[in-house]
Parts: C-alpha cells; sequence; structure tokens
C-alpha cells in the first residue's frame, strides 16, 4: 500500500505508471471513510487499471473554522481499510503547504449560477473552495475517471460543469447514496453526533421519502410547506432549508414538467452538526 504525501512524489509516480496502464481512476475525499466512500473507491478499482484515492481535509471549502478544526482526521484508520479493500490502492495524502504552498485561498468560479443555490446560499464561497481542490487535484492526479456521491448532489452537478467549462478531460461518474440500514445517509460527520441526535436523524430520510410521495400528487409549494412543518415540530432537529429543485438548474420548481428531473434537498442541523440529504423525486 503506497501513501503519498507530496505532488512531487505522487507526480513521479504516476508519469511512471502511465507507461504500463491505460486508465486511472481516482476518488477525491476529505477521508474519515465510510461505506459511501468505499462504494466510489470499489467503482474505481473495479473499471480501471489503477485506483487513486485522495485524503485531503480542505480548509478553502469550510466557511466555519470550527467545523474544519473538528472535522474527523483518521489517516492511519483510513489507510487500513483501504489496504484489507486492496492493496494496490494509491493513496495521495498531501499537507495544505503541499496543496496551497503560501496561499491558503479560493479561486474564483462561475458555474452558471449553480454555486448560488442551496449549499452555495448558506455555506458563502464553499464552491470556490471545492472548485480550487478539486481542479488542483485533477492536475495533479491526471485521471481518466473520477468518481463522486449524488449524497452532494449539487457538487456532482458543479464538477460537471468545472470539466465542462475548464476542458478538463475526466470523465465524472456519479455514485449512489449509501445509507445506513436506518436510513441515515453516511456521512463524515455522523460519527459526531451525540447520541440522541444519532437516534434523531433517520428522521430526515424518512420525511425526504414522504416528500417524495406526496409530491407524486402535490405542488412542490404544498410539499416545502409540509416538509417545514415537520421540522417546526421536531424537537432536536433544526431544518435549515428544504428545496425541490430541477436536477440540471438547481433551481427551485416553480410549475412541474414530466420533462424535468427534480429532486429534493435537504440540510438539517442535528445539535452542531450540519447534515445534507436528496432524494429524486421522478
Ligand atoms: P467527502 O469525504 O465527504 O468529501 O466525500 C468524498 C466523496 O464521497 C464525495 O464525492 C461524496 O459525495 C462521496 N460520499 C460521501 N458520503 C457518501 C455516501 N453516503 N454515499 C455515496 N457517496 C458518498
Amino acid at each position: 500500500m503506497t501513501v503519498f504525501t507530496t505532488k512531487s512524489e505522487i507526480q513521479n509516480y504516476i508519469s511512471a505508471l502511465k507507461n504500463d496502464i491505460k486508465t486511472i481512476g481516482f476518488v477525491p475525499t476529505m477521508g474519515a471513510l465510510h461505506n459511501g466512500h468505499m462504494s466510489l473507491v470499489k467503482k474505481a478499482i473495479q473499471n480501471n487499471d489503477k485506483a487513486i484515492v485522495s485524503i485531503f481535509v480542505n480548509p478553502t471549502q469550510f466557511d466555519n473554522d470550527k467545523d474544519l478544526e473538528k472535522y474527523p482526521r483518521t489517516l492511519d484508520k483510513d489507510v487500513s481499510l483501504l489496504k484489507v479493500l486492496n492493496p494496490n490502492i494509491i493513496v495521495y495524502a498531501p499537507s495544505v503547504k503541499d496543496i496551497y504552498e503560501d496561499e491558503t485561498k479560493a479561486k474564483e468560479f462561475s458555474f452558471d449560477g449553480l454555486e448560488f443555490e442551496m449549499e452555495g446560499e448558506f455555506r458563502t464561497g464553499h464552491f470556490n473552495g471545492v472548485g480550487t481542490i478539486v481542479k488542483r487535484l485533477f492536475e495533479i492526479i491526471t485521471p481518466n475517471t473520477a468518481y463522486f456521491g449524488e449524497k452532494d448532489f449539487q457538487q456532482l452537478q458543479i464538477i460537471r460543469k468545472l470539466v465542462t467549462k475548464y476542458q478538463i478531460p475526466v470523465k465524472i461518474i456519479g455514485c449512489k447514496i449509501h445509507r445506513e440500514s436506518n436510513g441515515l445517509a453516511m456521512s463524515s460527520r455522523n460519527e459526531r453526533l451525540k447520541p440522541e441526535y444519532r437516534e434523531a436523524a433517520p428522521f430526515i430520510y424518512k420525511i425526504l421519502k414522504l416528500a417524495k410521495e406526496k409530491f407524486g400528487t402535490k405542488s412542490a409549494t404544498k410539499v416545502v410547506e409540509w416538509v417545514e412543518k415537520q421540522f417546526e415540530k421536531h424537537k432536536l432537529l433544526k431544518l435549515e432549508y428544504f428545496s425541490i429543485a430541477d436536477t440540471e438548474t438547481l433551481k427551485p420548481v416553480k410549475r412541474k414538467s414530466n420533462k424535468k428531473n427534480y429532486r429534493a434537498f435537504i440540510a438539517v442541523y442535528a445539535g452542531d452538526i450540519r447534515l445534507i440529504d436528496n432524494i429524486a423525486l421522478n
């Protein structure tokens, strides 16, 4: 199992590797790996000659210093899990300095408006940070294909926009959301939930499923009102936003059209832990 911590080492390794292999599959992560991450890694292994996983908690995509500071960092455990899955996986776990050198700052991106909806509205600058790190990692790793989870569906659409706009030759694959048996979407942040919040959190997916059912017969506005009411009644979980949006533009639905695809998106505070989830509606 090889773990590289500097871009010069991994770039040397990759340029030598390219003489022998055809395809690199890449999975960017912030670590604290769980089965959701692992499902992406399995796809990268199955469909490529080499799988590379990056583990890097990217400071420029956090709008909250406490969240960044408390983000779980479990590199040794992550490497062991990957090794069990397949010892040929390559890990890139750089320092902040290796990525950002002397200026830990995000570049400015335009994602044609996708960046202003939902997460963009509530996490200022988040997608500039995401764009900066993913573009830089793609330049370092030069993968053929990269795997992203639908768990962060807005991020997935933004990465698709990034590669199109900047003509980056990386194929983007979206992967299904992995859930606990109680429905809670797997997330590195779940580890930090206090027991009472962990018990309460499956309510989020339960409401998403009911919202999907209601969307079959009711308007988006009615479904949004219903969801907001369910959270007003909840003692522990605080709703930040619930939006029913077009999967292409991510803009809230005004009038339903059967030619479009819609998803419901949600962000909820469970104490000081912010959880997001989404569900396809049609
Ligand atoms: P993160 O480490 O949270 O930045 O996530 C790294 C990648 O794993 C992103 O593409 C996420 O969307 C994806 N991911 C995180 N959680 C899940 C999940 N529960 N199911 C599927 N993919 C996930």
